[in-house]
C-alpha cells in the first residue's frame, strides 16, 4: 500500500525529517510514499510559510529516492493549494519540476482562512459549504494541471456547526458536478484519513461522496494520510480500505511520473 499525502520539513508547516518518514513508513509495511508539501501562494496572514524551497525540496526527495531504492518506493509530489489570482504562478511550478504526483486543494476561499475559522464565522452550515463546493467547482475549469482532488469535503472540519457532516442531496448538484469533471478529465480524487485526527469520525470526503464518485465512474482513487508527523503515516488506512471497498472499488492508486498505478485491494 502506498500513502500519497505526506508532509516533511519542506512545508511550513511540518517538522517531520523526510527520512524519519521513511522509517515511519517502513515500520508500517508499506511499498511506497509520496512527499505532497505545500505551496500555497499568498496565503492570507502567512507571507512564507506555505512555500516551498523547490530547487532543494528537488534535490533531497530524489536522492532520498536512490538512497531508499530497496527499502520503500518514494514519490515526489506537491499538495498546490490554489485560489482564483494564483493559478499562473501555481501552474508555472508545477509544470517546471518532474513530479510525480500533483494534488489540488482549497483551503483558502474569497481570500479568507478555512484552518482559523474565519471562513465559517457568521455564516450557517449551508452557505458555507456551497460555498466552498463551488469555488472548487470553479477552480477546475481554471486549473487542470492536478492528479487528485485533495480532501474534497474538507470544509467539515471547520466551523462551530453542531452536526459536521454533509447531507449529500442538499449539494448533489455541485459535487455531482465536480465529480463528472474529474472523471471527464481522467483524474483523481484522494481518500484522506485525517479526518479521523480531526474528530470527524470519517475519511474525506465521506462515504456517501466515494461512493457517488465510483457510481458516477470514478476510478482513481488515492490514499493520504497528511501527516504532518511519523507517527500518523498510514493512519487509519484500514479503515479507508473498507470503505473503498464498501464504494465497490477494487483498486487504490498511487501515481508515478503523473500517471495512475492500480494496486489491488
Ligand atoms: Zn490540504
Ligand atoms: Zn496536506
Amino acid at each position: 500500500m502506498y500513502d500519497s499525502h505526506i508532509h516533511s520539513f519542506f512545508s511550513g508547516d511540518s517538522e517531520s525529517d523526510a527520512y524519519e518518514i521513511c522509517k515511519a513508513a517502513l515500520d508500517k509495511n508499506l511499498k511506497g510514499i509520496a512527499f505532497t508539501d505545500h505551496l500555497d501562494i499568498d496565503y492570507p496572514n502567512y507571507d512564507e510559510i506555505f512555500l516551498i524551497n523547490f530547487d532543494k525540496y528537488h534535490d533531497y526527495i530524489k536522492n532520498l529516492k536512490y538512497q531508499q531504492r530497496n527499502n520503500i518506493d518514494v514519490l515526489y509530489g506537491i499538495e498546490v493549494g490554489i485560489q482564483p489570482h494564483v493559478l499562473e504562478e501555481s501552474l508555472k511550478i508545477v509544470k517546471k519540476y518532474d513530479f510525480d504526483f500533483v494534488i489540488m486543494s482549497t483551503h483558502i476561499v474569497s481570500y479568507t482562512d478555512l484552518h482559523n475559522g474565519d471562513f465559517t464565522k457568521n455564516k450557517n452550515k449551508f452557505d458555507a459549504y456551497m460555498q466552498y463546493f463551488k469555488e472548487f467547482d470553479s477552480l477546475i475549469d481554471l486549473f487542470t494541471e492536478f492528479d487528485v482532488l485533495g480532501h474534497l469535503d474538507m470544509i467539515r472540519r471547520y466551523g462551530d456547526y453542531v452536526d459536521k457532516n454533509i447531507d449529500i442531496e442538499q449539494f448533489k448538484d455541485v459535487i455531482d458536478n465536480i465529480l463528472r469533471k474529474v472523471i471527464n478529465l481522467g483524474k483523481g480524487i484522494e481518500l484522506n484519513s485525517s479526518g479521523y485526527r480531526y474528530g470527524l469520525n470519517s475519511p474525506m470526503p465521506s462515504f456517501e461522496i466515494i461512493k457517488r464518485y465510483k457510481e458516477l465512474g470514478g476510478e482513481i482513487l488515492t490514499f493520504g494520510s497528511d501527516a504532518h508527523f511519523p507517527e500518523h503515516i498510514a493512519y487509519n488506512f484500514n479503515m479507508v480500505e473498507e470503505i473503498a471497498k464498501s464504494a465497490g472499488f477494487k483498486y487504490v492508486c498511487h501515481f508515478e511520473a503523473r500517471k495512475p498505478v492500480f494496486d489491488k485491494i
